[in-house]
């Protein structure tokens, strides 16, 4: 890193954009459907708040532990 800039606001609120939910709900259908051997979390993945990086993180485990024991399953 070489700078940076500090930009200051007196008031601010995150925001998701418009389609959001329905972009969320279509990529962790695709992960279901194809159970893909990386499986994405963050707050871009939900809303930009710390509880929802939380639950997106819970929710990729899930799938991780779900694909590890259908391969194991056979
Ligand atoms: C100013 C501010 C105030 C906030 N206040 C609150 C609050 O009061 N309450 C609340 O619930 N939430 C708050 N948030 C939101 C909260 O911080 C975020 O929702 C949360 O940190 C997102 O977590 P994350 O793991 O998705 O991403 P991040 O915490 O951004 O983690 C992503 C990590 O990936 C790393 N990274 C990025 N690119 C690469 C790369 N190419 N290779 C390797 N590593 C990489 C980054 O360095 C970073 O460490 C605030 C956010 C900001 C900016």
């Amino acid at each position: 890193m070489t700078g940076a800039t500090v930009h200051r606001w007196s008031a601010a609120l995150p925001w998701t954009p418009v389609g959001q939910a329905a972009r969320v709900a279509a990529y962790r259908e695709s992960v279901a459907a194809a159970a893909p051997r990386v499986i994405l979390a963050g707050d871009y993945l939900g809303l930009p708040f710390t509880d929802s990086v939380v639950n997106t993180g819970q929710w990729a485990a899930a799938q991780a532990l779900r694909r590890l024991a259908a391969s194991r399953t056979g």
